[in-house]
């Protein structure tokens, strides 16, 4: 899919090879984000983990096989949806994305948000609600204010913000709204089981 002349597979490209702030001089991977180019769904995380950054694929480890089972529990796929997150350079030791790291990161996820046109963005943590929810952009999102509710993003776009897949996974009261969460995403996409329309 192309808008302008760019394309996802532009994007791929410049992050692999992203020189744009500290985080890459120490990621041995920078992450995309890779899933369906047309999907009507996007989920969006905070920056790569240790096994992300081994492998270059986004949600890999504990916190992506947690996100797998939560796809299938709605009948859905990785390649039903787009999944990428805020940053793409791991942070070392898995801090939090500084401002600048962000700043010169957000290009990339506005381009394939653009390029992917998803009806539906899910913000997973407090990093991608602060990043994506026009009321919070640069500040710290408290998800549990935002969840639950569906905020316009753009004029046929909304976002909904949930916790973070680590944070399901650790905190077992974090489960169910996350579940939650993602069946009102993959509703109001109009998704239903397998990836089709509903
Ligand atoms: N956490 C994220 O936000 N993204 C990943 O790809 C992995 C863990």
């Amino acid at each position: 899919m192309t808008a302008g002349g760019d394309s996802l597979q532009r994007v791929a490209d410049e992050v692999r090879s992203c020189p744009r702030c500290r985080l890459a001089q120490t990621r041995t991977h920078a992450v995309p984000g890779e899933g369906n180019a047309a999907a009507r769904l996007m989920l969006v995380g905070e920056a790569p983990g240790r096994t992300e950054d081994e492998l270059g694929r986004p949600f890999q480890g504990m916190a992506g096989r947690f996100l797998n089972s939560a796809l299938a529990g709605v009948g859905l796929t990785r390649d039903d949806v787009f999944v990428t997150s805020v940053n793409k350079c791991r942070p070392p030791n898995n801090r939090n994305p500084r401002r600048d790291e962000m700043a010169a990161c957000a290009s990339y996820l506005d381009r394939q948000l653009r390029l992917i046109s998803p009806r539906v963005v899910l913000a997973m943590g407090g990093t991608a609600a602060s990043r994506l929810h026009p009321e919070a952009v640069g500040g710290n999102a408290n998800v549990t204010e935002f969840r639950g509710q569906v905020h316009p993003l753009g004029p046929e776009q909304a976002l909904i913000v949930t916790y973070h897949p680590a944070a399901a996974m650790r905190f077992p009261a974090r489960r169910q709204p996350f579940t939650d969460d993602l069946e009102q995403a993959v509703a109001l996409a109009g998704l239903s089981p397998g990836g089709g329309l509903s």
